[in-house]
């Protein structure tokens, strides 16, 4: 092209220059005939046609010069953004944390960024150019051999790898762990070139994610040897289980996928409906007072036997919901051995005197005696006077208080032979073997008396005056058998009420009532 115009532009010269002295000549001797005067004009011609190709020449090249300036300086500006662009890439490549090589064809590095150099610990320069480096990054041949496959299945641009995780032994002895997304790239044409590789070192994220499924293997395991169940569910009507741990089957009957999101039967189904409302007014107080909950409730479990459980959990926030978390176990032979030891217990764990079921037992056995040897036997039924108002004025703990006192006095006023026994509440029954009608009277005032007269203590400084009523009755006077001897003496001692409380009314074996006023 810049050939063809010069080309151009000297012919055109060339054909200027040559019309000019032809032409030119011929009508300067046409018009001047003086030979001095034409030589002159001639030279003037010769002259004028320099000066005018000289301006001509000057102005095109001045036009040139200006032109080719202004392509150099934008070449120029166009070069240095491609330097800075490529800079630029390069240190987004060296930069980037992340593991950036380029492979040709045959699986040779081209590139070799910053973070491949301080992954690996081998640098650009040792690798670049040759494949030697794959028996360095994968020493176990079946191992390297797998991977080479996966490289050259994406150099075959039949693959991508998207999160491909291989281990790579550095040159510093250590293992470390990288995802891979490589892709195969082309050339202009179209044809495989290579392929880019880009890796994330995620050795510290792999080892944080092992430690976490290790603790979740070992709460696992905790969970599915925990005695009894370990739940998460909701705070809902159903107790809608989210989490329940594999005692589940060994309690319940049921797996644990049945009670989870109330597949087959809800939580809720389960408790015996004596006791749900007693649950859920557990679960409710602790919730209000931000306190964990414990409980005791029955269960019906899938082969229909009823079991005891005891429950202890807590509420916990949950994505703005509550949850309720905790361990269920099977108390149930827990319960039974309590009701048995309960059965087997002699004594009032208020008062420490004999319970009711002793006290009969031993009367029934001096009723026996007193029959075998033909003696007497009396006994006093005990109720305190206006107890009611004790409690209601005083509070329970004080009511609890003044029986203890009251029981203790009782029981230091009796013989080593007498029982005594609480029959329940605040009523007392004292046994006296071998003890006529008026001996018992006796006894029965001596009580009384004792009561009354030394007011019981409640607090620093506070007393209560206290007084008993107390029916007497005597076998066999009275009554031939433990049970009509209770009978009688209580109602002997309802006569003591109706007669206007502390004083001892004994049961008269005829009709009648021995009756004694309060001293
Ligand atoms: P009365 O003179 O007619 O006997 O009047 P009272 O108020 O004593 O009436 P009653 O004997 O019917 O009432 C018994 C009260 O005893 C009712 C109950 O509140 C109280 N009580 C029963 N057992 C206990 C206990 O174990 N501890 C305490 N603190 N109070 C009890
Ligand atoms: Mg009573
Ligand atoms: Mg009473």
């Amino acid at each position: 092209m810049p050939f063809n115009r010069s080309l151009t532009i000297a012919l055109v010269y060339l054909l200027a220059g040559g019309a000019w002295i032809l032409f030119s000549d011929a009508a300067v001797e046409r018009l001047v005939r003086d030979p001095a005067m034409l030589t002159r004009v001639q030279t003037w011609k010769g002259w004028a046609f320099v000066v005018v190709t000289a301006a001509v020449l000057f102005l095109a090249m001045l036009r040139q010069f200006h032109r080719d300036r202004e392509l150099f300086e934008r070449q120029y500006g166009q070069q240095q953004e491609i330097i800075k662009l490529s800079e630029f890439q390069r240190s987004v490549i060296d930069n980037a944390n992340i593991w950036i090589n380029l492979l040709d064809q045959d699986g040779r590095i081209q590139l070799w960024n910053r973070a491949a150099e301080e992954i690996s610990g081998y640098t650009s320069d040792e690798v670049i150019g040759n494949d030697a480096i794959w028996e360095s990054l994968y020493p176990d041949p079946e191992y390297r051999q797998w991977v080479r496959d996966r490289v050259f299945r994406i150099l075959a641009g039949h693959e991508e790898a998207e999160g491909l995780e291989t281990s790579v032994h550095t040159r510093h002895n250590g293992e470390r762990v990288i995802a891979w997304h490589s892709k195969a790239f082309r050339d202009v044409h179209g044809k495989v070139a290579g392929s880019i590789a880009l890796g994330m070192d995620i050795t510290e994220r792999k080892a944080a994610e092992r430690s976490l499924q290790a603790r979740e293997r070992q709460m696992a395991t905790i969970m599915d040897n925990l005695p009894g169940m370990a739940y998460r569910c909701l705070y809902d009507e159903h107790w809608t289980m989210k989490f329940i741990s594999s005692g589940c089957r060994d309690l319940t009957g049921y797996a644990p996928r049945d009670l989870i999101d109330n597949q087959v039967v809800s939580w809720a189904s389960l408790i015996l409906a004596e006791d749900s409302v007693s649950v859920t007014q557990a679960v409710e107080n602790a919730i209000g007072s931000a306190e964990p909950f414990s409980m005791e409730y029955r269960l019906r479990r899938a082969d229909g036997e009823v079991i005891w459980v005891w429950e202890r959990g807590r509420s916990v926030e949950d994505d703005g919901g509550l949850v309720l978390e905790g361990i269920i176990l099977d108390v149930t032979d827990r319960k039974a051995l309590e009701a048995r030891l309960s059965e087997l217990a002699t004594l009032d764990p208020l008062t420490g005197q004999f319970n009711r079921r002793e006290t009969e037992r031993i009367l029934q056995e001096e009723v026996a005696r007193a029959e075998r040897y033909e003696r007497h036997l009396a006994v006093l039924w005990i109720d305190l006077d206006h107890f009611k108002e004790v409690n209601d004025t005083r509070g329970h703990a004080v009511g609890d208080e003044v029986l203890r006192t009251v029981s203790l006095r009782l029981a230091e006023s009796i013989r080593t032979v007498d029982t005594l026994g609480r029959f329940g509440g605040e009523e007392f029954i004292v046994v006296l073997p071998e003890m006529s009608v008026e001996e018992a009277w006796d006894i029965a005032e001596r009580l009384r008396r004792r009561i009354a007269d030394e007011p019981v203590r409640v607090s620093a400084g506070e007393t209560l005056d206290l007084t008993i009523s107390i029916g007497v009755a005597v076998y066999p006077d009275h009554a031939g058998s433990a049970a009509n001897l209770c009978r009688m003496a209580d109602k002997a001692m309802y006569q003591a009420k109706e007669r206007g409380r502390n004083r001892t009314v004994v049961v008269s074996e005829v009709p009648g009532i021995i009756e004694s006023d309060g001293a």
